[in-house]
């Protein structure tokens, strides 16, 4: 069984998921498509900007940063970029900071950092887990202390996917030591490119990629208008990052981006695989599938 999956995933064949929709999703695929139409002519990153300010980077997410879609208009968006073959920006970590700042944020948070955010302008990265708190996420020990005009904060994070490639990031510290360990905390917004203090050291895998980093952070300074709700809201704002999270990790490839990349590698191997070679990529497939 297994070798009969590689061989017709080797050959192309990928699960298609669709649903049948109820009549009026007729009507919105018209108005979407008229919508898109002008998008397919233009080059790649008037294209990207087109699609953010429609709404199409976050169609779930309400107007003007999302289109407020429903359930069937989301659906229909998805079949109508396919078939037009246009990709809105995939923010990354943004699509769980964008939600939270759309919940959370004060007005002038939201004009400085979502319009960049949707368009790929502003990279997203997440200073939540430390060396002492994965998860248990509330037991974090990076401090922030009030000082003129903002605070200061010192502390060390882990497992920073983006890190460096990131202009801002989202990072929860701890305000308040004699609150119960969940009223504590607080949720700031950290420019990670411009911040003294602020030491990005990658972590090498065995792979030779570094796709974590640690952050050290020595007496950094964020501005008050980078701290998201009010002191001690911190870890009310995280579970809206988390939850937004779970469901973005979810996506439409039916295989994932690995197993994709893993049927690209087998490809290139001299010859073809071998029985067992398919055996083992036929079982990796079929976890794929059911994971994705
Ligand atoms: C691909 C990837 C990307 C990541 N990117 C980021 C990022 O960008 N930013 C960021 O902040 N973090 C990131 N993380 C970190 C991730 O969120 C943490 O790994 C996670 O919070 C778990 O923490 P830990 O690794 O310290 O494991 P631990 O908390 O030490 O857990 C280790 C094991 O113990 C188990 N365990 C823990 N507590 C209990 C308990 N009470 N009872 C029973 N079992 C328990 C866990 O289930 C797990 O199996 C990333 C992780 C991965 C895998």
């Amino acid at each position: 069984m297994e070798r009969r999956v590689a061989g017709l995933t080797l050959d192309g064949t990928r699960r298609v998921l669709s649903i049948d929709l109820p009549p009026e999703a007729e009507q919105i695929r018209a108005d979407i498509r008229a919508e898109l139409e002008p998008a397919k002519t233009l080059e790649s990153a008037a294209q990207t900007s087109y699609l953010a300010e429609k709404g199409y980077t976050t169609p779930h997410l309400p107007a003007p940063w999302g289109k407020t879609a429903d359930a069937v208009t989301q659906l229909v968006i998805a079949e109508e970029l396919r078939s037009a073959e246009l990709k809105p920006h995939d923010m990354i970590i943004g699509n769980w900071v964008v939600p939270t700042l759309i919940a959370h944020g004060n007005e002038d948070q939201l004009a400085r950092f979502l319009p960049g955010s949707l368009c790929g302008d502003i990279v997203w990265c997440q200073l939540f887990s430390e060396p002492g708190a994965g998860s248990d996420l509330a037991g974090l020990s990076t401090k922030a202390v009030k000082v003129d005009g903002g605070w200061k904060l010192q502390g060390q994070k882990v497992w920073t996917s983006m890190a460096r490639v990131a202009d801002w990031g989202i990072c929860l510290a701890r305000t308040d030591a004699d609150a119960p360990k969940h009223k504590g905390l607080s949720y700031f917004l950290i420019d990670i490119r411009n911040s003294e203090g602020l030491d990005i050291r990658p972590l090498r895998e065995i792979t030779g990629d570094a796709l974590f980093n640690e952050v050290f952070f020595d007496d950094v300074f964020v501005p008050d208008e980078c701290l998201v709700g009010e002191p001690g809201d911190g870890w009310k704002l995280a579970r809206t990052t988390l939850a937004n999270e779970r469901v973005s990790l979810s996506n439409d490839s039916s295989l994932g981006s690995g197993g994709e990349a893993l049927l690209k590698l087998a490809a290139t191997i001299p010859g073809g695989l071998d029985a067992e070679q398919l055996t083992v990529l036929g079982s990796v497939l079929c976890d794929a599938q059911s994971g994705g």
